[in-house]
């Protein structure tokens, strides 16, 4: 176990490398799912796809078994007006489709936890506002981070997050359902809203562990629950994106934990520091 102060977990280096490894496998997971994206393929084939490459290097699939009722999958496969949580099955994905693919693993006791959301049959299948609702949502999420400095405050992210959503249409987000520490578990303390003002919640430190997952949506922020008991889907059938990574802070920046690269790409391209070894 971490240290814990006042129920964060503050990880020491080596478990933090050690969220790394189980970070990396759940990128690569992801990474496949996203190249076997196309018309015709069911969800739970992508369910398959992860859970064959989780369990190959050794991992866990956090998310099987997860909450009441148990959770039945190793992704979550949320399509079109499916926010987060859609249970991955016997539901065959369509050009003009939109599928966010959530992923967690556990390794030597360790989380990482990731979501991507896929244009099925490409960009040029969805219409302009649904390609444009995955850019903006995915750039928030970077936002996010890069907003994130030892010292800061939790809430710095939740501000980037939001001004760079609102900063580019008149889109949802989600309140209900937030980021949120990482570790030992899956969900630990502190909560990450992806909206608020800055400077406030708990003190960005070494050692902290942070999921941070802006769920976006073409129309308002209201979410209904689906009769699955898990599937959380827009109040207004409006279309939806999630994205999501892993990451901690170094002395020399932000390292997202679950991307490939750890982030240095795409931190480097927005003028950010970047803080992976
Ligand atoms: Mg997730
Ligand atoms: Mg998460």
């Amino acid at each position: 176990m971490g240290f814990r102060e006042r129920g964060i977990e503050i990880k020491s280096r080596d478990q933090i490398d050690k969220m790394r490894v189980a970070g990396r496998l759940v990128g690569e997971s992801l990474e496949l799912m996203r190249a076997a994206v196309r018309p015709g393929v069911t969800t739970g084939d992508l369910d398959r796809i992860a859970e064959e490459h989780i369990r190959s290097q050794g991992g866990v699939p956090s998310f099987l078994g997860y909450g009441h009722p148990p959770f039945p999958g190793t992704i979550c496969a949320s399509v079109n007006n499916e926010v987060v949580h859609g249970i991955p099955g016997a539901r065959v994905l369509a050009e003009g489709d939109v599928v966010s693919l959530d992923c967690g693993a556990i390794v030597d006791g360790w989380h990482g936890d990731a979501a991507i959301t896929v244009a099925v049959g490409g960009p040029d299948a969805v219409s302009d506002d649904v390609r444009r609702l995955l850019q903006v949502t995915e750039d928030s999420l970077w936002a996010g981070i890069a907003a994130a400095r030892l010292g800061g405050r939790l809430t710095d992210i939740s501000h980037a997050v939001e001004s760079h959503v609102r900063g580019h249409g008149d889109y949802g987000i989600l309140e209900d359902y937030v980021g949120h520490g990482i570790g030992t578990e899956m969900h630990q303390p502190p909560n990450v809203p992806n909206v608020g003002r800055p400077g406030r919640g708990p003190k960005l430190v070494e050692g902290l562990a942070l999921a941070v997952e802006p769920m976006v949506t073409l129309g308002g922020k209201e979410t209904d629950l689906a009769e699955d008991e898990w599937t959380v889907v827009t109040s207004d059938g409006s279309r939806a994106a999630h994205f999501e990574h892993t990451f901690t802070l170094t002395v020399n920046g932000p390292w997202v934990l679950t991307a490939l690269d750890g982030g240095e790409a795409r931190l480097t391209e927005m003028g950010a520091p970047y803080g992976g070894r």
